[in-house]
Parts: C-alpha cells; structure tokens; sequence
C-alpha cells in the first residue's frame, strides 16, 4: 500500500468521470504527451489507451518503481518514458526535444512554476492541467475581472486560456481541502512558431515590467509606473492613446500592455 507524501503535493485522482472528461479535453492529434507527476499512474493509463507517445516525470522514486512495475510493455515498447526525478532539473529551454501537449494534475506547491515554464517553451503546443481553483483563475481571468494579474497577460500573450470545470475534493485521494479546476491553454501559433518577443531578454523585460505595473494592485497604474518611466513620458503616452490616468491595473487589455511595453522607453 502506498501512501501519499504531502510534501511531493500528492493527491491522487480517483474520479473515473473526471478522468475521462480530462481525456476528452485533449486536442485530437499526433502529438506527443508530456506528464508531469504520474503518481500511481491512473492518468498515464488513459493517456496511454489513446496511443499516444507519453513522457512522464515523477519525482518519488518509490513512485518511480511503482509505475516501473506498472507499464513494464508500455516502457519496453517505448511508448512511454518515465524520467525519475524533479521535473524542474531536466527543464533546459525545452522539456523535451519534440512538440508536445503538457497533460497533468500538478502538484499544488509548484504548480504555477510549472505553467510558466511550459508557457516560455516553444516545444509545448497546450497545457492542460488540474491545479487550484484560485491559481487558474489567475490564469484566465480577462481585462476588467479581479483576478486579472501578471500571470493573465502573460498566458493571454501566449495562448487562449479557459477554465474549463471545476473538480471537488471528493475527486482525490487523499482528500486535498481546496476546489481545483482544470485549465487550458492553446498557444497560439505565431508564439510557437516566431515569438513576439525580440529573445529572451525581451520577455525578462517584459515579466519584470509586469511585476512593476502590478505592484501596486490597487494604486492606478500611471502610479505605478512611474517607477521606471517619467511622469511626463507616461502621460503624454496615456494622452495619446486615450487611456484614462485613473485606470488601475486589472483593468488595462493586455494589448494595451504589450503596447505601452513595446513604446514606452
Ligand atoms: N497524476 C497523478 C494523479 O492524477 O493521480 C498524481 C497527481 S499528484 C497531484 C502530483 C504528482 O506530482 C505526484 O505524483 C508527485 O510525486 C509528483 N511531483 C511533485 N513534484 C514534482 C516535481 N517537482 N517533478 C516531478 N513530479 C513531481
């Protein structure tokens, strides 16, 4: 009997419909499938049933010999590889060397982390991920919604995000005490194919300008901006483009934003 580690965030999907519904979600085409956090595999096999290429990291090595048991054909076939240890080490540039949809129930502690990166990698094509309610509404909240952040602009950028449904706690084993949702993310394709952004450099820039802009949530934004811009640069912009002076952050599109990042010097 295996029991789950809090520290490695496992919280077992038991949910057969949910699992489905998971499999259901996912873009139907040839394309490989990267699993991060197999656990005991419940997921994996649904992914596998579907004949796809399946890359799996997992970190719990007493995991690993589990699922090493578990999918000895699938592993001597190659149709799946299990690679043992923390996700985050093997994570150069890319996570691996062929496109991919990322398929996962995250571990909560780093799930954010986690999207970011596959946000940044050009290699991932979707990211479809159970995580905490809270974080994917961060996620896919659109200009004017409260929960509109940093890390909404940057997926809007990106992708097309949606929320797609909610899973109870009921759903788990162990139970966790919070609602998750499940989260999707289209890249769109000029951002995988030619980025919008200059190089890397650029998209540091851009996170770090984010950073400034937000804050501040509640202070309107020309304030906070103010920062790293003049006073007069920042109004003769805002006059110019017609944006009101008392517009605070959640509020802006995130064109706007790409905008005033691309103009303002
Ligand atoms: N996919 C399984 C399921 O749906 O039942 C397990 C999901 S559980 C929420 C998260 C999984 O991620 C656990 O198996 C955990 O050991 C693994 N994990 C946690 N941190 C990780 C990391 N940094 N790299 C790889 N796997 C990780």
């Amino acid at each position: 009997m295996i029991k789950a580690k809090k520290r490695f965030g496992q919280n077992f999907l038991k949910d057969e419909f949910i699992k489905h519904k998971i499999i259901q979600a996912m873009p139907n085409d040839n394309t490989s499938v990267v699993e991060i956090g197999p656990g005991l595999g419940d997921l994996t096999k649904k992914l596998l049933e579907t004949d796809k290429k399946v890359t799996a990291f997992e970190i719990d090595l007493g995991l690993c010999d589990f699922l090493q048991d578990s999918f000895k054909n699938e592993l001597k076939s190659k149709q799946l590889e299990l690679v043992c240890g923390d996700v985050l080490d093997n994570w150069e540039e890319s996570l691996i060397d062929e496109q991919y949809h990322l398929i996962a129930n995250l571990p909560y502690y780093v799930a954010t982390k986690i999207i970011l990166k596959a946000l940044f990698d050009k290699k991932c094509k979707t990211i479809l991920v159970m995580i905490q309610k809270e974080v994917a509404l961060k996620f896919s909240a659109n200009a004017g919604d409260k929960e509109f952040s940093s890390l909404s602009i940057l997926t809007d950028i990106i992708g097309e995000s949606k929320l797609l449904f909610d899973v109870g706690p009921e759903c788990f084993d162990p139970q966790p005490k919070i609602t998750s949702s499940i989260l999707k993310i289209v890249k769109k394709k000029e951002y995988i194919e030619d980025s919008l952004f200059k190089d890397e450099q650029e998209v540091k820039r851009f996170k770090d300008f984010l950073k400034v802009a937000f804050s501040a949530p509640r202070k309107v934004l020309i304030k906070n901006l103010q920062k790293i811009y003049s006073k007069e640069s920042l109004t003769e912009y805002f006059e110019a483009q017609n944006l009101s002076k008392s517009v605070r952050p959640h509020q802006l599109r995130t064109i706007d934003y790409h905008l005033l990042f691309k103009n303002l010097k």
